[in-house]
């Protein structure tokens, strides 16, 4: 094919996957006054989903049949409180002098005209318990113009990409370009070499995160009105999500207060690095406890998978009660220090960190590495000063010789290997997303099938409508214990069985329709690849409505971070506001076509590896892109539709 018709055909499948919706919009329609009740009970509204035309008017009754409930539908002026058989309304009017008033007004329905298309969720604003911040159910205004845009882009965002690698020069450069960070700012790299580098950004997480196992355990029980858990399960997530991993990997594991004790016991320091120049079992430093190896069979992450996906079984409960927040990071504490005793290096991270679960495969996608600068400087170091530990550096605590490291998944970027090297040969490389493109194992495979599930099963019980779902995951609360098992049988059956048998599938399809150049197994980790950017713009595209609705817990907590009623800063009863809401939607869908089309031309690259043919490489990604592409129209229903 030759490039101007490459061209020609993308753009006019362009044309078609803008008009399709298009004409979709112009079907007619009829318009009839919706009479709606919605009784609200924690933590879901009845019925979850309304459904109109545009231009349809709406009368609405709104009450509750519990506690205090409120009423903030994204995109409209419609805000309701419903309290013991009472409705009201928030006007704001303007007063003397140009200020608002804000006013309550007794009301048994409000009306409104549906004159904006598209979905819009509405949220409880008053606190009602745990789960408060997850109550919402959806309007749908049609013709839902951007859901169906979107599900057209998806579909010619797989196309285009097909016929853009069908036209591409096949002998065209697979060369990864990267950009030492510490030889571009030699103040950088002289922040990097000194001793208390990593030390500093532990420190201010280190006295947080110890004050906010205190608050979680003295503090209000109820998540939105905690610090612990507005901090960790909102803004950290969201930064370790949707920033962090993306631009630094495992980034977080520099600064991890977590395994820091441990580490400073085991090695008798908080900074300073104690060489010996005889080693012992290859390591140039005497370290405290048994120091035994990790065993062999257990060097995988087949642990840490199944750890992960026991934390996330109860992640309702977790980021929602401060207590469990508290014990989980008490065990996790205990669990590095008991291990840091008996093992050498970093094994809590490396093997059985739940977090570490998360940022280990997507790390892989990150645009930061650690990586020798000449790989052929090392061959002829004798010494592997990276490894063993050097004078100015501990070896590394990750077990891992920088000189053949290719992959992202093992590294904490701890920066010791950049002191330790005798010869200046260990750089701080940016690079493009995506730069490193294999799994090692199947272990790895899964693990990105789990996190996969997790964001679309975090994504239909967080942020979907459907109370009964919330009411089986939040079991401490509502002691539904079926629902609750069947609820862990999907979540386990779908990440362990039904995704990855079917991805296996997948590979062996792609094998058999690209000509069987390698084994199965090469070819199934190979494609498994495309789920990694897929997966990190999932976790993204759902944090998103954490930061953007619930910012406001954020700034109310600054002013009572207990929940105890202190208002310090004068912000702790500020009315709920979302950030732009009504185009939530519209950005998650974005984050997810930005990872559709990461996914597919990261995994064309990594192919290319493996089959130098283009037209193999085509017919291989077939089966992993259609399976790609639903992942993405899922979630884009869950978000959009
Ligand atoms: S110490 Fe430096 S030169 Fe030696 S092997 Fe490690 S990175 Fe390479
Ligand atoms: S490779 Fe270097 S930066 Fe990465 S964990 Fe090991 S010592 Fe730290």
């Amino acid at each position: 094919m030759s490039k101007n018709r490459a061209l020609i055909l993308i753009l006019f499948s362009l044309e078609l996957a803008v008009l399709v919706p298009l004409g979709i919009a112009l079907l007619p329609k009829t318009n009839t006054t919706r009479h709606i009740d919605i009784n609200a009970r924690r933590f879901g509204y009845a019925p979850p989903r309304i459904i109109v035309n545009k231009g349809d008017p709406v009368s609405l009754r709104f009450y509750s049949t519990d506690v205090t409930h409120g009423f903030q539908l994204d995109g409209y002026a419609v805000d309701l409180i419903a309290r013991k058989g009472v409705t009201f309304q928030r006007k704001v009017r303007h007063a003397a002098k140009g200020h608002l008033k804000i006013d309550w007004q007794r009301v048994s329905s409000v009306r409104f005209v549906a004159n904006r298309a598209g979905k819009f969720i509405f949220r409880c604003t008053e606190t009602c318990g745990n789960l408060h911040p997850f109550m919402t159910g959806e309007l749908i205004v049609r013709p839902n113009m951007a859901y169906h845009f979107f599900i057209s882009l998806s579909i010619w965002l797989v196309l285009g990409t097909f016929m853009w690698v069908r036209f591409k020069n096949p002998a065209g450069s697979n060369r990864i370009k990267r950009i030492n960070l510490l030889e571009k700012f030699p103040w950088l790299k002289r922040l990097v070499m000194r001793r208390s580098f990593q030390f500093w950004f532990i420190l201010p997480n280190f006295i947080v995160f110890y004050l906010f196992i205190l608050s979680s355990l003295w503090g209000s029980p109820v998540g939105n009105r905690n610090i612990a858990i507005v901090f960790v399960w909102i803004l950290w997530w969201f930064i370790l999500k949707a920033v962090m991993v993306p631009l630094g990997g495992r980034l977080w594991c520099l600064m991890c207060p977590l395994p820091a004790p441990a580490e400073w016991i085991s090695r008798k320091s908080l900074t300073a690095v104690h060489y010996l120049k005889t080693p012992i079992r290859r390591l140039h430093h005497r370290y405290l406890g048994f120091q035994k190896d990790w065993p062999k069979k257990f060097r995988n992450i087949w642990i840490q998978n199944i750890l992960f996906l026991a934390l996330i079984s109860f992640g309702m409960i977790l980021i929602t009660r401060p207590l469990a927040t508290a014990i989980v990071f008490i065990i996790i504490l205990a669990g590095t220090l008991i291990l840091a005793m008996l093992f050498r290096h970093r094994v809590f991270c490396m093997y059985l960190c739940p977090v570490g679960g998360f940022l280990g495969a997507y790390s892989m996608a990150s645009m930061t590495e650690v990586r020798s600068v000449d790989p052929k400087v090392c061959i002829k170091h004798k010494e592997k000063s990276c490894y063993s530990g050097g004078p100015e550096g501990w070896a590394c605590s990750w077990n891992q010789y920088v000189g053949n490291m290719s992959r992202n998944n093992y590294c904490g970027l701890c920066t010791e290997c950049i002191k330790s090297c005798p010869k200046d040969n260990v750089g701080l490389f940016i690079r493009p997303f995506g730069s490193d493109r294999k799994l090692k194992g199947y272990d790895e495979m899964f693990n990105v099938m789990i996190m996969l599930v997790v964001a679309v099963a975090f994504s239909v019980v967080m942020l979907g409508p459907w109370g009964f779902i919330k009411d089986a995951a939040n079991v401490t609360e509502t002691k539904q214990i079926i629902p609750f098992l069947i609820y862990l049988a999907i979540i386990w059956g779908s990440a362990l069985l039904v995704v990855p048998g079917l991805f296996i599938l997948i590979g062996k399809g792609a094998n058999r329709l690209s000509g069987k150049k390698v084994d199965d197994r090469t070819m199934t980790l190979q494609v498994a690849y495309v789920l990694i950017p897929v997966g990190i713009f999932a976790w993204i595209a759902f944090s998103l409505p954490a930061i953007m609705v619930n910012y406001g817990y954020i700034i109310s907590v600054f002013s009572d971070p207990l929940g105890l009623g202190w208002d310090l800063l004068g912000t702790a009863d500020r009315h709920f506001k979302a950030f732009i809401p009504e185009w939530i939607p519209v950005i998650q869908g974005l984050a997810l076509l930005s990872g559709l089309y990461l996914g597919l031309s990261r995994c064309f690259m990594g192919l290319k590896t493996l089959i130098p043919d283009r037209n193999s490489q085509i017919r291989a990604m077939v089966f992993p892109s259609v399976f790609a592409l639903l992942a993405v129209n899922l979630l884009l229903k869950l978000y959009m539709g």
